[in-house]
């Protein structure tokens, strides 16, 4: 069953957002919020019509800072709280600390530098990370209440974001893998997503380190391009890092294929809005 819930949610003022909520682990981990925003229901312009989350790509910075604050108003958290980093493709990961709570809510030069994931411990932070078909990683360890998002671009991926992910959240507060939940949430989906050489050479590489089968990642199409199943390359990673796999929720959305509900880099031509992916523990 699709793990991310299309959901309508109530923010300030009487408005709607459309999200897609995780609610197998938020009905099931008190305190936890957790899920990815679609494109409706903000006040972005076109081409960011309407619930653009990211202030890089020329969007009316007021319309983003309302699309925000209409999230943190759904999910019941204060927009103070609204924390992020500026994603640049590495497979850094960061602690997040309440010294960082509202970076980058405002304005992109103060927000948590060159860090593709977050982790933190401290409730009432709303950590979120953009995608426009990068693949989000959402995880949680319920056992020691360790949450934390990651950004995984084809790059991400490849430089094993996944599984640094995991290991930062084992070193920094003894997180168990086996008690990590994990879910993949939407993103290009291999029907619509063909690569070329100068990404299935790295892919390949990444594969062979890790014993991975290339059935069901790679599927050539024309002229040494194929098409590519990022998601599926990320679940094998979260295994391999020990989380299992009864505990890895992966979602069938595919941001190219649904227009109406999300933005997509690639079917857009590049300028279009984000999405954003969410977590955060509420203050109990
Ligand atoms: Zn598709």
């Amino acid at each position: 069953m699709e793990p991310f819930e299309q959901t309508k949610l109530q923010a300030g003022d009487g408005c709607y957002i459309t999200a897609l909520l995780l609610k197998k682990w938020t009905e099931n981990v008190p305190g936890l919020t957790a899920g990815y925003t679609t494109r409706q229901g903000g006040v972005s312009e076109a081409p960011y019509d309407s619930m653009n989350m990211a202030l890089h790509v020329n969007d009316d910075p007021k319309h983003v800072m309302r699309n925000r604050e209409l999230l943190a108003s759904a999910v019941g958290l204060p927009f103070d709280s609204y924390t992020c980093a500026e994603q640049v493709h590495s497979n850094h990961v960061h602690i997040v600390n309440l010294t960082d709570r509202g970076k980058g809510r405002s304005l992109r030069e103060d927000a948590i530098q060159d860090a593709d994931a977050l982790v933190t411990k401290e409730e009432g932070l709303l950590l979120n990370s953009f995608y426009a078909d990068c693949v989000p990683l959402l995880f949680v360890d319920p056992v020691q209440r360790v949450i934390g998002l990651a950004h995984a671009g084809w790059k991400g991926t490849v430089l094993g974001i996944a599984m640094k992910t995991v290991e930062r959240m084992k070193e920094s507060f003894g997180s168990d893998p086996n008690t990590i939940l994990a879910a993949i949430g939407p993103s290009i989906s291999s029907c619509c997503y063909e690569v070329d050489e100068r990404v299935i050479a790295p892919v390949k590489e990444l594969l062979s380190a890790h014993s991975i089968s290339e059935e069901g990642i790679l599927k050539p199409s024309q002229q040494g391009r194929a098409m590519l199943n990022l998601r599926e390359i990320n679940r094998e990673l979260l295994l391999k890092a020990g989380i299992l796999a009864s505990h890895i929720e992966c979602t069938t959305w595919c941001t190219s294929c649904h227009s109406e509900l999300f933005f997509s880099h690639r079917r857009d031509g590049g300028k279009t809005g984000r999405m954003a992916s969410w977590i955060g523990w509420k203050k109990g």
